[in-house]
């Protein structure tokens, strides 16, 4: 351990971790990064395959980006949100309103995932309420769902892993079983499906309406639940359920916006419009913490009224409309514009996908091997052809995550779901080194291991 490591021990808590771990693999302390690759303070690097937690989209000290930075931090750094405004966010809002699905046209800021989805929750709710109709109070969502880690989006969330012990504190959700599609009940397959499984929420909103404010979903692919893909025409037809029952719906594109898919975003696959989208993450390029809200002119007219009223949405965290982060943002939309991001990822996961087929083909533990835009999953199964999982404390997913450190990758595996999820700057060669890395890190695992 060097002495950063001792220090880090000594005085932080990390997240999501179980602290006994770093006892026999400590906290890795990042130096500096530069494009794909992150360097720790003892000159080992590792490639970075997941966007340091899916948010690092141009990779690390970007030249454009930095650039970005320096002239806002030498306007303005921060100032209040409520009655203040600043130019980054107005240039960011008018940007998003133009790229994103037609109707949302209002942009409400915070900063950072799990604040997002409270505040669609909120506004939802509160919509409801002043349209008189009072019974409107619970949300509905599905299993396996993510929504962050704050009460209101715990409770919509559904992974026991982060939620289940806080229970007795959460909402109560309306629960609808999630498309499932490596293990399809229906025997379909994703890419010519009907989205036959959406009959669990037509039941569900069928049944449910009346109390309901909303449906949150994560659109095309619930990530934290081990990267399951699902049809687009599953948000189609939710999307027209939602309308025919006067239920919101709110796409929580927090992991999937700005091309992550393949698309900007994710409801673009489905060409629907979300009555609320939550984004963060990929939104501020892995610099800063941020999100936005987006909604409809329908949601924000409802609370526009004189002041005593009191129907105005008193929402507000400290950060909201952080100029640097969004001037941040607008510099990450113009690299998207002039780079031609979203056509050039094309290509991209096109060769992860050539790699990473010839090589699942011949390990005899990778089950399914999925892949959307920059979203590339390996699901290691005991069995390939029951498609049996191993047993969770074997940690099979973890140990790998340590054998890929050493042989230079930071993967970090959804239990036993590995998966690529790259910042867009990754080109062929760095590809190849991760592809091969990775399997070879698989290998070096199940030789001693089975
Ligand atoms: C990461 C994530 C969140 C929570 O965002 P935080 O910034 O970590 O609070 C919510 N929803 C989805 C889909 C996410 O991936």
């Amino acid at each position: 351990m060097n002495e950063f490591q001792k220090k880090d021990l000594k005085y932080i808590w990390h997240p999501c971790s179980q602290m006994k771990d770093y006892e026999e693999l400590p906290p890795i302390v990042i130096e500096r990064g530069k494009g794909c690759y992150l360097y720790d303070v003892d000159g080992h690097s590792y490639l970075d395959c997941i966007s340091s937690w899916w948010t690092n989209i141009f990779g690390h000290s970007n030249v454009r980006i930095n650039k970005a930075i320096e002239k806002q931090l030498n306007e303005i750094e921060h100032v209040i949100f409520a009655h203040f405004s600043n130019k980054p966010a107005i240039e960011l809002s008018e940007k998003l309103t133009n790229i994103s699905p037609k109707g949302l046209k209002k942009v409400f800021f915070s900063d950072n995932g799990s604040s997002a989805v409270e505040i669609a929750l909120k506004m939802s709710f509160q919509y409801h309420q002043q349209m008189g109709k009072i019974k409107k109070v619970r949300f509905a969502a599905l299993t396996d769902a993510y929504h962050g880690e704050t009460i209101g989006a715990l409770s919509v969330g559904d992974l026991d892993l982060y939620s289940k012990i806080y229970k007795p504190l959460l909402l109560d959700t309306v629960r609808v079983e999630a498309p499932d599609c490596y293990r399809c009940k229906y025997g379909k397959e994703r890419s010519n499906c009907n989205a036959e499984c959406f009959e669990y929420m037509e039941k569900a909103l069928e049944q449910y309406h009346e109390e309901l404010c909303a449906i949150i979903i994560e659109p095309m692919v619930q990530c934290a639940a081990g990267m399951k893909i699902y049809s687009p025409m599953y948000l189609r037809k939710l999307r027209k359920a939602c309308t025919f029952y006067d239920v919101h719906l709110i796409a929580d594109e927090i992991a999937v916006g700005f091309g992550r898919t393949g698309k900007m975003f994710a409801c673009n696959h489905a060409d629907i419009s979300p009555d609320i989208m939550c984004l963060s993450k990929g939104i501020s390029a892995g610099y800063m913490p941020m999100s936005v809200v987006m909604t409809t002119e329908d949601i924000y007219n409802a609370f526009y009224d004189d002041f005593s009223t009191l129907k105005a949405f008193i929402h507000s965290h400290t950060y909201s409309g952080n100029a640097m982060a969004c001037a941040i943002a607008c510099e990450s939309l113009k690299i998207f514009n002039e780079e031609n991001i979203i056509e050039n990822n094309k290509i991209k996961s096109g060769i992860i996908r050539d790699l990473v087929t010839e090589k699942a083909g011949k390990n005899s533990f990778v089950g399914d091997m999925r892949q959307i835009g920059m979203i590339t999953a390996l699901e290691l199964v005991k069995n390939k052809k029951t498609k049996e999982k191993f047993n969770w404390k074997k940690r099979t997913g973890y140990e790998i995550y340590k054998i890929a450190l050493k042989n230079g990758l930071l993967l970090r595996p959804i239990g036993d779901v590995l998966y690529f999820m790259p910042p867009y700057v990754i080109n062929e060669k760095d590809i190849e080194y991760m592809v091969n890395k990775c399997f070879h890190s698989i290998d070096e695992y199940f030789q001693t291991n089975h």
